[in-house]
């Protein structure tokens, strides 16, 4: 539905920086509250970390636990609705089989979905200390993004492509500014925490070797993936800190399409698509606070590290709220 020209000129404005999956998920709620909203993207959405992530329900290097599990419960329902209602989506729910070393167990999170259940250690892969299963949505990046941009177009919002050199630019021309810029924010209003962490993966076609399940092992940083989406599959991964290059390296593809192969040795056959490396933004907590600098209203929500997808909705949800209460129900 367009928003007519008069309710435009009404409404409370708003910059939401950021076309990755949190920028696109909040401006949605703003938009519904009501806000005429801008979305601002350096790059094309294809090109974001975004795009690259598998993506599926399991958070990653992100904190912290208190306000990640409901961000993540929140997610996980409105994931299930998308689910059910909204195939052009692109999520669907699968088993996750979630396998962990000795000493690296933690479940916490899981807490967030509305069951889990111990595998029995008959059936764990040999190098296993623990395993778990549990029910995840699993969102396909190359349907999720554009579905949320049409969403945003639908609402009255607009998308544009423009590189800001720092959020000062855009102060007194909103009433609310959202940062959203993931790894940019480092530069755009200089925090230092914000740091890359550098992921790498396999796009493939195996078609026998998806059963439609996850499969994820933790060994310290060393993840490996297995993440079955539409039409393809994710293999990884690769979490390498403060390391911000994005060419692809051969050796450790290799790596882990090996020990992915252990854990499903179907993968053998699986034809090769695609490499992809992305940033994700490493920060030692979420930033989802507002703040007012010269007058101006921002909202911060970056460093969500991996687990972007995981919490996006609860996420946009707490902007939506802080929103409210800055600029009113318009
Ligand atoms: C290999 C890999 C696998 C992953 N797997 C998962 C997973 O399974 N589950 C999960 O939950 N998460 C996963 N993640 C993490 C997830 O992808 C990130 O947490 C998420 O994408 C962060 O989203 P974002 O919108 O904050 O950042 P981004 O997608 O990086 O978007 C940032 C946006 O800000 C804009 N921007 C930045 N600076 C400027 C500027 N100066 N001017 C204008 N615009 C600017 C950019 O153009 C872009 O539009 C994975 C990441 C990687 C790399």
């Amino acid at each position: 539905m367009e928003m007519s020209a008069s309710a435009h000129a009404t409404s409370p404005t708003a910059y939401v920086i950021g076309a990755g999956v949190i920028g696109l998920t909040t401006a949605v709620r703003l938009l519904e509250l009501g806000l005429d909203v801008t979305v601002l993207t350096r790059e094309p959405i294809e090109e974001t970390t975004s795009h690259v992530a598998g993506a599926y329900w399991h958070p990653f290097a992100v904190a912290p636990k208190d306000r990640v599990l409901p961000w993540a419960r929140i997610t996980y329902r409105v994931s299930q609705a998308l689910a059910d209602h909204t195939p052009a989506a692109g999520v669907a729910f699968r088993t996750l089989y979630k396998y962990y070393s000795k000493d690296e167990v933690h479940t916490w999170w899981m807490h967030a979905a509305p069951s889990y259940e111990q595998l029995p250690a008959s059936t764990l892969p040999a190098t296993a200390a623990a395993g778990y299963q549990l029910t995840v949505p699993v969102m396909d990046s190359r349907y999720f993004l554009p579905y949320l941009v049409a969403q945003i177009r639908a609402l009255g919002g607009r998308v544009e492509q423009r590189t800001l050199q720092h959020l000062e630019e855009l102060h007194g021309t909103a009433d609310l500014l959202v940062n959203c810029s993931g790894l940019g924010a480092a530069t755009l209003n200089g925090d230092a925490t914000v740091q890359p962490i550098r992921g790498q993966v396999l796009r493939v076609k195996a078609p026998e070797a998806m059963e439609r399940a996850v499969v994820s092992f933790d060994k310290g940083w060393r993840k490996t993936y297995i993440v079955p989406r539409t039409d393809d599959c994710i293999l990884g991964g690769t979490a390498d800190a403060a390391d911000a290059d994005t060419t692809a390296r051969p050796a450790d593809v290799e790596a882990f399409v090996e020990r992915c192969i252990q854990l499903r040795p179907a993968l053998q056959d699986a034809e090769w698509l695609e490499h992809r490396v992305g940033l994700r933004p490493g920060r030692p907590e979420i930033r989802l606070e507002t703040e007012h600098v010269a007058g101006q209203a921002i909202i911060h929500n970056y460093g969500h590290g991996g687990a972007g997808y995981t919490v996006c909705w609860g996420c946009a949800a707490s902007v939506a709220a802080a929103a409210l209460r800055l600029v009113g129900a318009p």
